[in-house]
């Protein structure tokens, strides 16, 4: 089992892409469902406001270190990462593998007709990736069963879960002991990416860690939310330097 360190209570795990799709392997070979958490700085913090966000992380099997905040981070902790292991990317060498396998994924989440364009392009990426099921992400409390049963009798081997964060983490936590799937992931936005919808970040600011200036670029409006990377760096600046002085 990976190493796994603590970034202002929450736990990750020292994983690069090799071993976090090595341990994804095990996991749909596994009964029972693992779930896969992919947190960045932004819900590292929200988690310490968020008991339940705090609970869903520290339940999951895999906990992906997707953020370069949480990379830097870790420098300051003393314990330093291998990589930043973006969500999507793992996604994509996560389906790639379902591929080769011939096994199964249902996307969930994101605005009506989303996942169905994701899912489209995702088995043209991945020849033989069989996706046995979409539903969109809008709907009412009264209408989670039902989506529960959609999923369970797809029962495929990864369930993806694009709500957005606290939501998708809170949803698999929630049915964790009912659901009929070998392994499910947040994540996040990513269907947007898929459908052709959202545009990535182009490869200089992905290499450099700036896709959050290539986003504000894109949307100013996000200012408030690109606040939190040097805002959260300060916060483990301090947290550690409060740790060494509590043990001293
Ligand atoms: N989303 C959803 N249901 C909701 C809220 C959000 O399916 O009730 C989807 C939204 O359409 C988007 C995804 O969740 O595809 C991620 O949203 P956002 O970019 O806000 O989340 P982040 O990845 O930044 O956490």
């Amino acid at each position: 089992m990976a190493e796994r360190i603590n970034i202002m209570g929450v736990p990750v795990d020292m994983v690069d892409y090799e071993e976090a799709l090595a341990r994804f392997k095990t996991f749909v070979e596994e009964d029972g469902v693992s779930l896969i958490v992919t947190p960045n700085s932004e819900i590292v913090v929200n988690a310490g406001k968020n008991e339940e966000l705090m609970e869903a992380i520290k339940q999951a099997e895999m906990v992906i270190p997707d953020g370069i905040g949480l990379v830097y981070a870790s420098k300051i902790l003393g314990h330093p990462l291998r990589e930043r292991v973006t969500g999507i990317d793992f996604l994509g060498r996560a389906l790639a593998y379902l591929a080769e396998t011939g096994k199964t994924a249902f996307l969930f989440g994101s605005k009506p007709g989303i996942a169905e364009k994701a899912a489209a392009r995702m088995e043209q990426a991945y020849p033989g990736l069989k996706i046995v099921g979409t539903r969109n992400g809008y709907f009412k409390e009264e209408e989670e069963e039902g989506i529960l049963r959609e999923i369970n009798e797809a029962a495929p081997d990864l369930l993806c879960v694009a709500l957005g964060s606290p939501k998708q983490e809170l949803f698999v936590l929630k049915y964790k002991d009912r659901l009929n799937a070998k392994a499910a992931i947040g994540i996040g936005g990513s269907l947007d990416v898929w459908s052709g919808d959202l545009k990535r970040a182009p490869e200089f600011y992905r290499k450099h860690g700036l896709e959050w200036l290539y986003r504000f670029i894109q949307e100013p409006s996000r200012y408030k939310r690109m606040a939190a990377l040097p805002l959260f760096m300060l916060k483990v600046i301090f947290s550690n330097k409060s740790q060494v002085t509590a043990e001293d």
